[in-house]
């Protein structure tokens, strides 16, 4: 017999809710159909056509705030002639549910699903209501999904806590204990673009007001630009846990002081790998770049795209004038495709050290700390609203694991589902009875 778990995600995977276009209105009729058989009332909110969330509640004592266990319903496209499986075929085999979104985030909105009805299947009250949230569009912006329900329906979802995605677990990074990641703020998305004029001319005359070679001298300069390392509350915890494996960082442990911790991560050469890097700094990529067209004509015109990210607390206008100033070219124009300011949820709080104990019990030896995500989440919209929202994926992956978010051959093992049905309901049972 198949777990519910693995049942239900390999119904999941089948559908195709690939963001564009998202389709998510098929997989709001998935869950649709389970909250008629549990008797449980639901709510569709339709953003677009063929685009669509859906919550359901169980209503509580209200001693607390609500609850809400929010995932993601659209999935990243799947190039599937690199797959090995079908994407949408959610295949059982070999303890794996095989799909495109059993990582990011399908497997996740099962396990938040069967917690959920776990409350209305025993009948327990909880001392919140608890709200589960399946929406659209996560992986394109949002505006179809959260954005929508925050802008039209934000009486639906006022709440004092949100789980969501974000947070996961490593069995490879640490020697001999796995590390679980809680994630509690993330970077914002600010998208740049650069561009530069100049007179036009014949490529056989090269002239020192060529477009593009304006513009990449001034990327050459923005290159040098530094981008110091900027220690937060949350990486401030991250790194006092982790001293607990990494020798190098008990000087930080001792006197818990930023410059100390700054200095253990430069002298180990940690603040040079990239996944720290990006957490411990704004960053910039330049990444799209265009200008003429024949090769024996000096253009006229010449832009690039910046995809910068910024830390929590971070002010865009203020690296705007640092990106302006390090171009070193006032004819330059530099602006925004769009702009983001990113906060972190407080990091010491009585559900985040509920959600720690329940992780710590099932896992005794691991180690178990906040972090920052260097990609962004929905949890954006709720932290804006001042809801504290934390991301928390029970599975144990390892670091080549986590390549499938986003990539080809996207599993997930049936022992990580079960084992994270079980943790995932646990959590949810001692949030709702604080
Ligand atoms: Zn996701």
């Amino acid at each position: 017999m198949q777990h519910e778990a693995v049942q239900l995600l390999s119904q999941y995977l089948k559908i195709d809710t690939t963001n564009p276009p998202g389709n998510e209105l098929e997989g709001t009729a998935f869950f649709a159909e389970i909250f008629k058989k549990e008797g449980i009332g639901y709510t569709l909110y339709e953003s677009d056509k063929g685009r669509a969330s859906i919550s359901a509640r169980i209503s509580g004592n209200g001693n607390e705030e609500p609850l809400i266990l929010l995932n993601h319903i659209d999935v990243v496209p799947a190039e599937k002639d690199k797959w090995h499986f079908d994407p949408f075929g959610g295949d059982v085999r070999d303890g794996f549910v095989h799909g495109r979104g059993a990582l990011d985030m399908k497997g996740q909105g099962i396990m938040e699903l069967l917690a959920f009805l776990s409350f209305k299947r025993n009948r327990k009250v909880p001392n919140r209501d608890l709200i589960f949230l399946a929406v659209a569009d996560e992986e394109n912006g949002g505006a179809y999904g959260v954005d929508f329900l925050l802008k039209n329906h934000s009486g639906d979802f006022s709440a004092g806590l949100v789980l969501n995605e974000g947070g996961f677990g490593v069995n490879n990074l640490l020697p001999d204990r796995p590390l679980f990641l809680i994630s509690a703020a993330e970077k914002a998305t600010n998208w740049i673009k650069i561009s530069a004029q100049g007179p036009p001319g014949h490529g056989s005359v090269p002239q020192e007001n060529n477009a593009l070679e304006r513009l990449i001298r001034a990327l050459n300069r923005l290159q040098q630009m530094d981008n110091p390392i900027i220690i937060n509350e949350v990486t401030a915890e991250y790194f006092k846990r982790l001293a607990d494996a990494w020798d190098f960082l008990k000087p930080y442990q001792a006197d818990g002081k930023a410059e100390t911790l700054i200095k253990c991560l430069m002298e180990s050469g940690l603040a040079e790998v990239p996944q720290i890097s990006a957490t411990l700094r704004n960053t910039i990529s330049a990444n799209v770049i265009s200008a003429g067209s024949s090769v024996n004509v000096i253009p006229s015109y010449a832009e690039v795209k910046l995809d910068v990210r910024l830390l929590p607390g971070q002010e865009p206008d203020e690296f705007m004038a640092r990106v302006e100033k390090q171009l070193g070219d006032d004819d330059l124009v530099a602006t925004f495709i769009n702009k983001g300011y990113a906060l972190a949820s407080p990091v010491f709080t009585p559900e985040f050290e509920v959600i720690e104990a329940v992780f710590r019990r099932r896992f005794p030896e691991a180690i178990i700390a906040p972090s920052v995500l260097f990609a962004t989440s929905d949890s954006r919209f709720f932290r804006k609203k001042g809801i504290t929202s934390y991301g928390v994926f029970p599975v144990l992956v390892s670091m080549e694991d986590v390549q499938m978010v986003h990539g080809i051959d996207e599993k997930i093992s049936e022992d990580n589902l079960i084992l994270g049905t079980e943790i995932y309901t646990e959590i949810v049972e001692k949030l709702c009875d604080l």
